[in-house]
């Protein structure tokens, strides 16, 4: 994506780890000058902050070479950059430290260090294959932590009593480990041991490694508990191992995550630019969603028919130790069964993960709190984070100025939690889909540690509409006063939040659905927001559900409820791989759904309308996972950039504006085409539907959220339309765009109505 050299941009980066007392700030001042950029630096409780702003272009590489021209003592644990709107400053200054301000701070789990790498395989080191190694400036430490303050007595390492070497290292000042709450070596801390189905012990430390590597070179499944709780892994190798994973896991055709050996290995298989480069060796060390090279070795049902692969490095020595022995790709997906949350515990995952693995490593140092990997992926030259979770959990959103106490329960779907503490928010790690009872007990117990951690009371607490969503229920009977609020507004809000933007904008919601205020669901939506208030302004010319949740997982059941719009009961004469794919006694049953209006509720979304295109285009009639008729879709590639929007129609209705989807269905099903092509046809007319609403309603900034802006395509092509157009488009960065961002919408919904 060409970079436009007229924006300015404003970056707000926060740096943990070893930055104080090196000459760090001096440093950003004399490179700030040197590249000619205004802004400010200070020291702050948690870290360095600085911002500058200037062109886009200058900007970034101002932040590479933060991190790439640091002074030589310089450790940075993590850099956090958010973009946001230049405020115009006119010089650069080191501003005095933030003492005053010394919120108790948690840290997330960061990934090991150099210098901790480098003793872990050092022979003459007495840390020397030792997997629990870490230092000041890695290691665990949310997962581990029960209360505050942060010290070894509130951690999992409780338990675990320093040997004169580590506590000679403990109280050092001098040392890398001063004040290592997880400080541990061979001779005081966890060690591992590898279990059989059963729970009898194989064998222990350095040799349960080993037998581990042998195990998973056997084609055998093994759960391993590593930092935030239970990985399945197999050799990514050996097809018959991952169809057998994917047996046990119920788990038909969703990608599965690699865990490689080394960044080389992640070049082997995937493409990688700068900023994916960045964010695999980053100290969050996520998930990270890449762009598959051609045929390899890898088993062929890891990512069925998925041009991207999820890559992650190893990012805690005992991922390190491992794979470094295996020196092989290895699949690595959650503990769990389908849609259930991480297990922690090694009895619990006995019991659990039962007739899923076939052998445990496990060690002795408790999980507090669980924490999934993290999953980002490379928008528009920026890191997206689609599930927030380790690394990034629980770093606050700072909002500015002070908020009530509110409790936010978030959505149903990729469920987080999240409260305002003083003019931070603290979203939580991510929970997932609150569908089964196991999931509901790690709502609540999240939700409960969230508080507890943070010392915190709300006063209020701010849910979905929807009144069947768990956590709306558990809003309803916590006994406080509750603010629901609109699905769409909060996804708004949220992105509006994280970008630091007030109103007015125009926010543009597309999703799979969420319960809409006249009580349909919505997701195709388009919101003022103004000051005093939140206007739907525009929505998709709306369509039913046959089946409600079976047109969810059935693309092919939308395509037939578009064409009964467009057709009525002449839909029988259209010729569309849609229809092809019932049989006539399904058509029927369907249509007197459609034409009964009986368990076909309506709907304005826009990721259902996605399924309806990928089915029309032939490309995916029933999918097995949420979202895979969509990716099927933005996946779909073409030769040419340039593809016209297929036609559409902007209708005035009452009060808004419908945006119909008709002429598109009538062009699509008339001139013949390539899915490829109908596709970047289709991505393009919901680029020119948002440009064309924005030019009516005449905002400046329009933010983008929602499910649907997970989608590269759609995201990058939206953010050039827009500006194309003159619009200052805004999306999710470090919040995912999914409802995993939801609870921070909750939150400053549930503010403006106090204010
Ligand atoms: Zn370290
Ligand atoms: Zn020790
Ligand atoms: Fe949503």
């Amino acid at each position: 994506m060409p970079v436009a050299t007229s924006i300015t941009t404003r970056v707000h980066v926060a740096i943990a780890g070893a930055v104080q007392g090196v000459g760090f700030r001096p440093f950003v001042y004399r490179l700030a000058q040197e590249m000619g950029l205004h802004g400010w630096v200070h020291n702050g409780a948690a870290g360095v902050f600085l911002e500058v702003e200037g062109n886009e272009e200058t900007v970034r590489t101002f932040v590479r070479r933060l991190e790439s021209d640091k002074p030589a003592m310089a450790l940075i644990q993590s850099l956090e950059a958010t973009f946001l709107n230049p405020v115009g400053y006119v010089d650069f200054q080191i501003r005095a430290s933030t003492d005053g301000e010394k919120r108790a701070f948690v840290l997330p789990d960061f990934a090991t260090c150099p210098a901790c790498l480098a003793d872990i395989f050092d022979p003459a080191n007495r840390r020397y294959r030792y997997p629990f190694t870490n230092c000041t400036n890695c290691g665990p430490r949310f997962s581990i932590i029960a209360s505050l303050p942060y010290d070894r007595a509130a951690t999992t390492m409780n338990r675990f009593v320093m040997c004169p070497d580590c506590a000679r290292e403990y109280h050092d000042p001098s040392d890398r480990r001063f004040h290592a709450q997880p400080n541990a070596c061979p001779a005081c801390g966890p060690q591992l041991a590898l279990w059989n189905e059963k729970g009898d012990v194989v064998a222990t430390r350095h040799a349960a490694l080993l037998a581990t590597a042998e195990a998973i070179r056997d084609g055998k499944v093994v759960a391993v508990k590593g930092i935030g709780g239970f990985h399945l892994m197999v050799d990514a190798r050996n097809e018959d191992a991952v169809r057998t994973l994917r047996a046990r896991k119920h788990r038909e055709e969703k990608p599965f995550a690699l865990l490689l050996p080394n960044f080389d290995q992640a070049r082997l298989y995937c493409s990688a630019s700068e900023t994916e480069t960045r964010l695999l060796r980053s100290p969050e060390c996520p998930i990270v969603l890449l762009r598959r090279r051609g045929p390899s070795d890898l088993a062929p049902s890891i990512a069925p028919d998925n041009p991207t692969l999820g890559i992650m490095l190893p990012g805690n020595p005992l991922h390190h130790l491992l794979l470094r022995a295996l020196d092989a790709p290895v699949v690595a997906t959650s503990g769990n069964l389908s849609e259930e949350p991480l297990c922690t515990d090694e009895h619990e995952a006995l019991a659990r993960l039962a007739g899923l693995a076939d052998f445990f490593l496990v060690h002795d140092r408790p999980i507090f709190r669980h924490v999934d990997d993290s999953i980002v992926r490379e928008i528009a030259g920026r890191e997206l984070v689609l599930r927030r979770a380790r690394g990034f959990a629980p770093l606050p959103i700072s909002v500015g100025g002070d908020l009530p106490p509110i409790l936010a329960v978030g959505g149903h779907q990729k469920n987080t939690v999240a409260i305002a503490v003083g003019s931070q928010i603290f979203l939580s790690q991510h929970v997932g889909d609150l569908e089964s009872e196991e999931s509901q007990r790690a709502f609540a117990s999240v939700t409960t540690a969230m508080q507890s951690l943070y010392d915190f009371k709300p006063q209020t607490v701010a849910c979905d509409l929807h009144p069947d969503y768990h956590s709306t229920q558990y809003a309803e009977h916590s006994g406080i006063s509750v603010e629901r609020v609109q699905h769409h507004a909060a996804h708004v809000l949220a992105c509006m939040a994280e970008n630091q933007i007030g109103p007015p904008v125009l926010g543009i919601a597309w999703d799979g659905s969420g319960m809409g205020s006249d009580g349909t669901l919505w997701g195709g939506e388009v919101l003022h927001v103004t000051n005093t208030d939140i206007r739907r302004v525009a929505h998709l010319r709306p369509f039913r559900l046959p089946g409600n949740d079976k047109a969810v997982r059935e693309p092919r059941r939308v395509a037939l409820a578009i064409l009964y719009e467009i057709f009525g009961d002449e839909v029988v004469e259209v010729d569309s791989p849609a229809l092809r794919a019932f049989t006539p006694t399904e058509l029927t049953a369907l249509l007197t759904m459609l034409r009964r209006r009986v368990n076909a509720p309506v709907t304005t979304s826009a990721g259902r309308l996605f399924d309806a295109f990928a089915s029309l285009t032939g490309l995916r009639q029933v999918t097995s996972f949420e979202g895979q008729a969509a990716m099927a879709l933005e996946n779909a590639r073409v030769s040419t950039n340039e593809e016209q929007p297929y036609p559409y129609k902007v209708c005035p209705k009452e009060n808004v504006l419908w945006l119909d989807w008709e002429p598109a269905v009538r062009a699509l099903l008339t001139e013949p085409t390539t899915p490829a092509i109908a596709s970047a046809r289709f991505h393009a007319m919901l680029v020119a539907m948002a440009v064309d609403v924005a030019k009516r309603v005449g905002e400046e900034n329009v933010v983008l959220s929602g499910g649907c802006f997970q989608n590269r395509r759609l995201t990058e092509g939206m953010i050039g339309g827009l500006r194309g157009a003159g619009y200052r488009p805004l999306w999710h960065q470090r919040v995912p765009p999914n409802d995993g961002g939801l609870a921070l919408g909750q939150i400053m919904a549930a503010q403006r109505r106090k204010d």
